[in-house]
C-alpha cells in the first residue's frame, strides 16, 4: 500500500483507520498535519555575465546564435562576456573601432537552477566588423525585426534599445523601460582611440 498516497496524505491524513497510529509519533503528539514539514529553499547558485550590446553605425544590433545545447539552446543572444573582463578592450579587439560604451545596470535573470546577473553594455562601434569569429550572426534592425528566437532577457533589452534608438517610431511600445535598468555610466571615447 502506497501510504503516501492513500492513508497519510500531507493535507488529510486518515489517522482514524491508520494501522500506524500505535505507534506514530505525530499522532500521539496530535499533530500529523505538520509532517513533513515543508521543503527548505533551495539557495541558487548565482552567476554574473556582461552582455554586448553592439550597435552599427546604422543603429542595428548584433546578435549570435546559442549553441543548440546552451542555457538558451539556439536562441538568439548579444555576445556574452565574462565579468570581469573589459569591455571596450574586448570589443576593440574583436569588432573594431569603439566611440561610446555605456553600462548599465545589473540586473537578475532567475533560471530554475541558478540566478544570472547581468550586466548589459551597449557599445557605439565606428563601424561594422567586416569579419565576425566564428559565431552564426545577424545585425538586428529593432524597427524592423526579423521573425528570430530571442532569449528572454534580450528580448527586453532589444525593446528598451528600440525606444533610445534614433530611428524610433511614436508606434513603439513603452514596454519594459522600467523592468530594465537606465544606463548607469556612459563614456565618449577620444577620436583619436
Ligand atoms: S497515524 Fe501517523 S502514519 Fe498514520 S495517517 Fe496518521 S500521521 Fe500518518
Amino acid at each position: 500500500m502506497d501510504m503516501g498516497a492513500t492513508l497519510c496524505t500531507r493535507s488529510k491524513p486518515k489517522c482514524d483507520v491508520c494501522p500506524l497510529s500505535g505507534g506514530c509519533i505525530a499522532y500521539a503528539q496530535g499533530n500529523p498535519k505538520d509532517y513533513p514539514g515543508k521543503k527548505p529553499k533551495k539557495t541558487l547558485p548565482e552567476k554574473s555575465v556582461q552582455l554586448l550590446m553592439l550597435r552599427n553605425p546604422a543603429g542595428d544590433l548584433l546578435l549570435q546564435q546559442g549553441p543548440a545545447q546552451g542555457i538558451w539552446g539556439g536562441l538568439w543572444s548579444f555576445p556574452e562576456l565574462a565579468i570581469d573582463t573589459d569591455a571596450q578592450e574586448y570589443s576593440e579587439d574583436h569588432y573594431g573601432k569603439v566611440i561610446e560604451l555605456e553600462e548599465w545596470n545589473t540586473y537578475r535573470h532567475t533560471f530554475s537552477h541558478y540566478h544570472l546577473d547581468i550586466t548589459p553594455v551597449l557599445i557605439q562601434l565606428a563601424k561594422s566588423p567586416r569579419t565576425i569569429g566564428e559565431a552564426v550572426t545577424h545585425w538586428y534592425n529593432p524597427h524592423q525585426p526579423d521573425a528570430l528566437g530571442l532569449a528572454a532577457p534580450v528580448k527586453k533589452l532589444l525593446e528598451k534599445l528600440a525606444q533610445l534608438d534614433p530611428r524610433a517610431t511614436k508606434t513603439v511600445a513603452k514596454t519594459t523601460a522600467k523592468k530594465i535598468a537606465s544606463p548607469k555610466s556612459k563614456t565618449t571615447l577620444s577620436k583619436s582611440k
